[in-house]
């Protein structure tokens, strides 16, 4: 996989404008590293980061109560959850040096997914009860996986607190975690900004695809949670308020017809199992 250089990618990004597309639009699934992040935080860290995070979460069981298998149809729903994910990491090359997992967080009313930096991704079962198909899920997934490949979580962290508090929090120096791992402020990692967000859908597609998936899913789901609106109290990570829902419909609609028509005419999977 070539790199592009910088000067490639500023000239993309000028001729793409100037071609009259909406800036949201030019965003793509770049496949440009940002090597200052990678130089500054390694997959070894960045997974043990994010432990201290998957730890704390996990621990919080009032806040974030994992979905547990009570019977063997909810372990098959768990199963399932993560079998969707694992197909779509396995038919991704941004991000190969970590190992991601994916599990369900209990709350029926929150229409939500996240992921955290090193591959730790929860998705509520509020989400799983509102997608329509297995393609949807497919596609929410899709992009927090992006977020992870792409370091999205990673990099805004280094932004918030600055590399050598993070390195301080991987060697386990309890203040750095006290300050750093703080679920109460929030995930701050979950800010991203919208160029984020547009690169995280643009990528889910490409996965999406790859995946041997019908990527209209992923528009499907974004509709659902524009109907919804502010109906659903916690609409925080894969609805984040910025961009908007129209523009990222926009965007993906876009990105979908450029595909071929056995891409955009493949089945549309049946969710196999539900909360
Ligand atoms: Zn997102």
């Amino acid at each position: 996989m070539g790199s592009l250089g910088k000067g490639t990618m500023i000239n993309k990004f000028l001729l793409t404008a100037g071609c009259g597309f909406l800036f949201s639009l030019s965003i793509t699934c770049a496949k440009i590293n940002d090597i200052a992040t990678d130089l500054m935080i390694s997959d070894e860290d960045e997974v043990k980061l994010g432990t201290q995070y998957k730890d704390r979460i996990e621990a919080d069981t009032a806040e974030y109560p994992l979905y547990t298998a009570k019977t063997n149809y909810h372990q098959n729903l768990v199963n399932y959850i993560d079998s969707i994910g694992r197909n779509i990491v396995n038919h991704q090359d941004d991000r190969t040096g970590i190992d991601f997992s994916f599990k369900i967080i209990n709350n029926d009313s929150v229409v939500n997914a996240f992921a955290v930096p090193g591959g730790f991704v929860y998705v509520y079962t509020g989400l799983i009860i509102n997608a329509r198909n297995e393609a949807e899920i497919a596609g929410v997934l899709a992009h927090e996986i992006s977020h992870v490949a792409k370091r999205h979580g990673a990099k805004q962290m280094v932004k918030q607190y600055g590399i050598g508090m993070l390195l301080d929090v991987v060697v386990g120096d309890s203040s750095a975690i006290r300050t750093v791992i703080d679920l109460s402020s929030g995930l701050l990692f979950l800010k991203y900004g919208r160029d984020n967000e547009f690169e995280a859908d643009s990528c889910a597609v490409e996965y999406l695809i790859a995946s041997g998936y019908n990527p209209s899913g992923m528009k499907t789901f974004l509709e659902t949670l524009a109907s919804l609106g502010n109906a659903s109290p916690k609409l925080l990570e894969f609805m984040s308020t910025h961009p908007n829902t129209t523009d990222r419909i926009a965007a993906v609609d876009k990105l979908i017809e450029g595909t071929s028509s056995e891409v955009r005419n493949r089945a549309i999977p049946e969710l196999k199992y539900a909360p």
